[in-house]
């Protein structure tokens, strides 16, 4: 593996010209940036040679299947020298096959719309909505539903529609017509301690929709496990009760899968665990495990038929573009990244390593009082850090932070949750790739832990 010296360059031109993503960028000023050169399975390496075990599969849930795919990178090899583009209103050989195969994966929907980034995935479903709104009833049921705590991009519509408020606080105006509806973090019931939790969350979706009038709501975007607002699984009763008040104002359901999708929860997608039926599905990082950048909004026949059924040819299709929707190396990595899923059993593995790892961190609850709360499914976990066990008042955002520095320093890269607003950036997120052995779980646990001792004794 390659040494600082032989990398002095590139980390002196990465200070010097590089605008980090989601950085504070004075720490640069005394510390070098973090250039990872090199992966292979669960590990990555670094300019200076040191090796991490990376539990969060490329810093934000995307390297599903692992570094050095070496079949995925000759697909697109092969690929981009036969056809590597042509516009996205021109089918493709792979783009067709592996719509086919995602298709075969998600009884109930028939069509895949291409883009390249999980925000725009997103808007497209925005748009659809706006445009199925403009049609059928006169622009009247434009309004779309988001949820505290929940994230769906980075453009100024996705912040339009965004639950973590510090992400958007500076970037409004925002555009109009979207409207927040309550959490479902059950650690932090709105209610306190109910037994009916779930259902009561899902009322309140219910109210909302009553306030702003059902006939003026088009659509509801969820994320079917909260990621960055805090790696929030659903409370019992909630997918049932969220559905049947969908179907009851004739709500379009939005599922964002960007996270949760092509196996991370353990199924092909988080939605399946719950017997939901979505109008739209949308995904991207884990789709071709960031070998390319691909990102797919799926729905059904009823609602790509709403875009033939209209009186006015010129606005009945959907007018909409991606140049690099018509990129061939996106599908063409995907389908291999498809195939290793299906041929290494990896939905089996994530299963298995998932249940080991929500007990390893089960131990750790039963050791550190600061954690407080465990929550998962499948290899997509997290650890909501407090200060006090029984008032469940949150730590401050710098010991999780001085956990993930702790852990990184030993050679295991976590995450943690970005809501920063009253004190709620507190949660570990563990995302290892679909791969993880019982032996890499062991050595992440055993870092979280030898973190936790370090920070909290110091506290
Ligand atoms: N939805 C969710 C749930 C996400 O976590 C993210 C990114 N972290 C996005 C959408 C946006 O994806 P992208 O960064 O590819 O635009």
């Amino acid at each position: 593996m390659p040494h600082a010296n032989d990398l002095s360059d590139v980390i002196e031109n990465d200070r010097a010209h590089i605008w980090h993503h989601l950085s504070q960028h004075k720490k640069y000023e005394t510390v070098d940036p973090t250039i990872i050169v090199e992966g292979k399975g669960m590990r990555v390496w670094d300019a200076t040679g040191k090796e991490h075990l990376d539990a969060v599969s490329g810093g934000v849930w995307t390297v599903n299947v692992g570094y050095g795919r070496e079949s995925i990178a000759n697909a697109v090899r092969d690929q981009l020298i036969k056809l590597n583009y042509f516009a996205g209103s021109a089918g493709s050989i792979p783009g067709s096959t592996f719509a086919k195969a995602l298709i075969d994966k998600m009884p109930g929907m028939t069509r895949v719309y291409y883009a390249n980034s999980g925000s725009e995935a997103n808007e497209k479903v925005y748009k659809m909505v706006r445009q199925i709104s403009h049609n059928k009833y006169g622009g009247k049921k434009h309004k779309i539903l988001f949820r505290d705590r929940d994230y769906h991009g980075t453009t100024i519509t996705a912040l339009s529609s965004c639950g973590q408020p510090e992400r958007a606080a500076q970037y409004g105006p925002f555009t109009p017509g979207f409207v927040e509806v309550p959490h479902c973090l059950e650690y932090r019931s709105q209610w306190g301690e109910v037994s009916d939790y779930g259902i009561r969350a899902a009322n309140a979706i219910e109210e909302v929709i009553l306030r702003e009038g059902p006939d003026t709501v088009g659509a509801i975007v969820l994320e079917p496990v909260t990621a960055g607002g805090g790696v929030i699984t659903p409370p019992e009763g909630y997918w049932e009760r969220v559905q049947e008040i969908c179907e009851q104002y004739n709500i379009l359901l939005h599922i964002d899968e960007v996270v949760c999708g092509v196996g991370r929860t353990g199924k092909w997608f988080g939605y399946q665990h719950y017997g939901i039926k979505p109008d739209f599905v949308t995904m991207a990082k884990g789709v071709a495990s960031g070998y390319a950048a691909i990102a797919c909004t799926v729905t059904t026949e009823k609602v790509f038929e709403m875009f033939k059924d209209t009186p006015d040819d010129h606005m009945s299709y959907f007018r909409d573009i991606s140049t690099f929707g018509g990129c061939t190396a996106g599908p063409a990595a995907a389908i291999e990244n498809m195939r290793i899923i299906e041929d290494e059993n990896l939905l089996d593995n994530v299963n298995n390593m998932g249940e080991y790892l929500m007990g390893r961190l089960g131990e750790l609850e039963g050791k550190h009082t600061a954690i407080g709360q465990v929550r998962g499914k499948g290899l997509f976990c997290g650890a909501e850090l407090v200060a006090d066990r029984d008032t469940r008042e949150p730590v401050h955002e710098s010991m999780a932070a001085a956990v993930v520095a702790n852990c990184m320093q030993q050679g295991v890269i976590i995450g943690m949750t970005n809501r920063s607003l009253n004190g709620l950036n507190n949660t570990l997120c563990l995302s290892p790739a679909l791969i993880a052995t019982k032996d890499d779980i062991d050595e992440i646990t055993q870092a979280i832990d030898n973190a936790l001792t370090t920070v909290f004794a110091k506290a």
